[in-house]
């Protein structure tokens, strides 16, 4: 059988080449450490920019809570604004959440939002110990979920530090609405 035909659908990611440097996943996991110190969990999306050849790290305003977590504003609000205010073309590549303290299996909910062909998932868990657990995964059109390794999606860029959770992205506040 043909190398080819073992791997008929492809992530954005593989399709392209591109990895998302791990600087940005430090950044996300900063944040979840913060969250999971509240046992609440958070999420994010990796946007790769077209026109800059880069990814970017972007939080959503959302609700969010112990067991879940849900955008606060419609799809495509990033992709809009970058196109606005930039004049630059960004593509989701990637949707990352954390499930704090817990470990990183996917739950009924995510199995059913997250069915998007071609899109990279991951999720991180035991946000509290030194080094986070980490599921990544996509879906197929044939309906199914298929794991991904975690050095599909990401690579250790310039300027990495190993397990260095420190470097905040800038955030705010005001897009995060906790919900008990
Ligand atoms: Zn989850």
């Amino acid at each position: 059988m043909q190398n080819t035909q073992n791997k008929p659908f492809q992530t954005f990611l593989e399709r392209t080449g591109q990895r998302i440097p791990l600087t940005l996943f430090n950044q996300f996991v900063a944040v979840a450490k913060m969250f999971s110190r509240l046992k609440l969990e958070v999420r994010a999306e990796f946007y790769f920019n077209h026109d800059t050849g880069k990814f970017n790290l972007y939080f959503p305003q959302q609700r969010v809570h112990r067991y879940w977590v849900e955008n606060d504003e419609p799809d495509g609000t990033f992709v809009n604004y970058m196109l606005d205010k930039n004049d630059q073309f960004c593509e989701l590549v990637c949707e990352i959440h954390a499930h704090h303290e817990m470990a990183p299996f996917p739950s009924s909910t995510d199995n059913a939002s997250e069915r998007l062909p071609g899109m990279s998932y991951v999720i991180v868990g035991h946000l509290l110990k030194d080094i986070p657990a980490v599921t990544a995964r996509t879906f197929l059109p044939t309906e199914m979920h298929t794991d991904l390794e975690f050095s599909d999606i990401f690579y250790a860029d310039k300027g990495y530090v190993t397990h260095d959770y420190d470097q905040l992205p800038s955030i705010k506040a005001k897009w995060f609405e906790i919900v008990r």
